[in-house]
């Protein structure tokens, strides 16, 4: 038996937030864990997250897991920083693999195992399988073929972080400016924090500022250039490809509809082109578990941003699923325990999800 066909092993797609948190609790729970991630191991910037979700975490695992990705702060927290933390833990630990540039292309699974096979051609081999692949998963395809994609919620976001020394002084935030600002505009609004430097320091020149604005005006434009088709979220809208005309109109717009030190970031962002329009789309599951292949975090369930809980909600799927493996996954007990798994998580996920429908129907176009 090769490196790649060990049993007690886990095989999991996507090394994002899920995913990583998904191989350090298997990992902890006694697998062998082989992380396939498509892209390049390179930070990604913009969001920000709040990992502190005020939910009392119930289990050992949630706690550590909790602890790890928010570096024991209470706070929100530059996405890329909570990666950054995951991502040394996975790297640190020898029961994972982490493999960068591996996109998956087809997954299967048969009474012995489940199995990945990845555009090099490589093909590895779990006792199960888990998808961590995000709201455009594929893995999601094979659990509930008859509802594979989330849809779109008719509207965007524009988000950016930006550093504190990049605006002027006079339009800084002061040194006990509240960490979280949200904003009515014209019919949108935004939300805007305060989070800590590349080196974790809150003292003034130091910080970042991260945005987002929701905007229901651009669904037209999502769909001209191919981000939304029908009402499936294709890809996001990266900076390079937003139009001249949207930049000068979403800056006048921000001068008319945010104050300090808001306006100053939104300005900045926009004239060094470092901000993102991300399509938000819905997912509400039906089912996260078949045989041997289960689904995590935004592959299993797609909600607003608004809700503040995406992350939250992730983690407490990696933690349950490798609660539920403990007791072992040889033979036919995989499929059991992904079974225990779906039944800790499927009812509250679906209400996550639809918590945060009522804003998204009357906000979304
Ligand atoms: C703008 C924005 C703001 C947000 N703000 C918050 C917030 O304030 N609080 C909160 O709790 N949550 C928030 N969220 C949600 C939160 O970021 C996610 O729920 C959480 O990070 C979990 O993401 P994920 O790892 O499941 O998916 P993703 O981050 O989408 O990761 C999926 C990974 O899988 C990889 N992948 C995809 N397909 C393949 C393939 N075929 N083969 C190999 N790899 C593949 C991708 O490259 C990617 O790295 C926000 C989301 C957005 C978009």
């Amino acid at each position: 038996m090769d490196e790649n066909n060990v049993r007690k092993s886990a095989v999991i797609v996507g090394a994002s937030l899920s995913g990583l948190m998904a191989a350090i609790a298997l990992a902890r729970a006694g697998l062998q864990v082989t992380l396939l991630e498509r892209t390049r191991a390179k930070p990604r910037s913009g969001a920000v997250l709040q990992v502190d979700s005020g939910e009392r975490d119930r289990t050992l695992t949630a706690q550590i897991l909790r602890k790890l990705a928010s570096g024991g702060v209470k706070s929100v927290e530059a996405w890329s920083s909570v990666e950054s933390r995951l991502h040394a833990e996975a790297e640190a630990d020898p029961r994972i693999n982490l493999h960068y540039d591996s996109g998956v292309h087809a997954v299967d699974q048969d009474v012995e195992s489940a199995w990945v096979v990845t555009n090099n051609g490589e093909k590895y081999y779990g006792d199960i399988l888990i998808g961590a692949d995000g709201h455009r998963s594929m893995v999601r395809r094979h659990v509930d073929p008859h509802k594979p994609n989330a849809t779109f919620a008719g509207y965007l976001i524009w988000v950016a972080l930006v550093d504190e020394k990049d605006i002027p002084e006079e339009h800084r935030p002061t040194l006990n400016a509240s960490r979280v600002a949200m904003l009515d505009g014209m019919g949108d609004f935004l939300l805007g924090s305060i989070v800590a430097g590349t080196d974790g320091s809150y003292a003034p020149g130091y910080r970042r500022l991260g945005w987002a604005w929701y905007d229901n005006t651009q669904n037209d434009l999502l769909r001209l250039l191919g981000c939304v088709e029908g009402n499936v979220v294709r890809h996001s809208l990266n900076a390079a490809d937003i139009p001249k005309q949207t930049l000068i109109e979403l800056a006048k717009q921000a001068s008319v509809r945010w104050p300090e030190p808001w306006l100053t970031a939104i300005l900045h962002s926009i004239h060094t082109r470092n901000l993102i329009g991300t399509p938000i789309a819905e997912y509400v599951p039906d089912r996260l578990v078949k045989g041997r292949i289960a689904i995590i975090g935004d592959a299993a369930h797609v909600l607003t941003p608004l809700t503040a809980s995406g992350f939250n909600a992730s983690l407490q799927d990696a933690a349950a699923l490798a609660d539920c493996v403990a007791e072992g996954i040889e033979g036919a007990s995989a499929a059991g325990a992904l079974l225990e798994y779906e039944s800790k998580r499927l009812k509250s996920v679906r209400q996550i999800v639809q918590s945060g429908q009522s804003f998204s129907r009357s906000f979304g176009r």
